[in-house]
């Protein structure tokens, strides 16, 4: 993620410039109103209202002509004109200063998530050859062959050919499939590989890479 951050006080920008980036987000820094408009899209815009220049409500007024990225106003105490004004003319939060880079950040993410579009849709099913798997009615066929597999045994059928050929870790399996924390899950793992082997007809089919975990091998 991308951010651009307005500030003309080198005293809040540097510091906060290098909160953000130990959260891993990295932010390229302008100290004046024009510089923020002649700036590069960015995924998100921290803005100063008290700029030498133009306004920041002006510069936020203006990025909402052409831009629908997130703007979080950076305002002083007191300035709750500003603020209204601000989320009137489309800036999404307002962090009166001095806040903590966490709490900017989790106010990033709360809004990242509001203004995040819709999801992709779901993407297409892995091809598994001879093995078919319907998940609506949790039925499993291989050459057209239908296969009665336990609850179990079919859930952890269906979490390897999510993924054909990768490698799922026994970990992962056991708090998917099991809960976590479930007794003797070591040894029940196992067992329900060596059974949903044999009901597929083939051991070859699932593959153990000892101590890691196992993954579904397509013929
Ligand atoms: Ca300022």
């Amino acid at each position: 993620m991308r951010v651009l951050l307005v500030e003309d006080d080198e005293s809040i920008a540097e510091p906060l410039a290098a909160g953000l980036g130990r959260f891993g987000i990295e932010a390229s820094h302008v100290a004046t109103g024009a510089a923020a408009l002649a700036a590069p899209p960015a995924d998100f815009v921290l803005l100063d209202l008290g700029l030498p220049d133009i306004d920041g409500i002006d510069v936020c007024r203006r990025l909402r002509r052409v831009s629908d990225v997130p703007i979080i106003m950076l305002t002083a105490r007191g300035d709750e004109t500003d603020r209204v004004l601000g989320l009137e003319i489309g800036a999404d939060d307002y962090m009166a200063k001095p806040f903590s880079t966490r709490e900017l950040v989790a106010r990033m993410r709360a809004i990242g998530r509001r203004t995040r579009p819709a999801p992709a849709p779901a993407p297409a099913r892995p091809d598994l050859g001879p093995l078919e798997i319907d998940e609506r009615t949790r039925e499993v066929r291989v050459h057209g062959r239908p296969v009665a597999l336990t609850p179990k045994e079919y859930d952890l059928l269906v979490l390897l050919a999510a993924d054909p050929g990768a490698v799922v870790g026994r970990k992962h399996i056991l708090e998917t499939v099991w809960e976590p924390n479930f007794f003797g899950r070591g040894k029940t793992l196992d067992f329900h590989v060596a059974t949903l082997r044999r009901k597929l007809g083939s051991s070859s089919w699932i593959e153990n890479r000892r101590g890691v975990g196992f993954r579904l091998v397509l013929p």
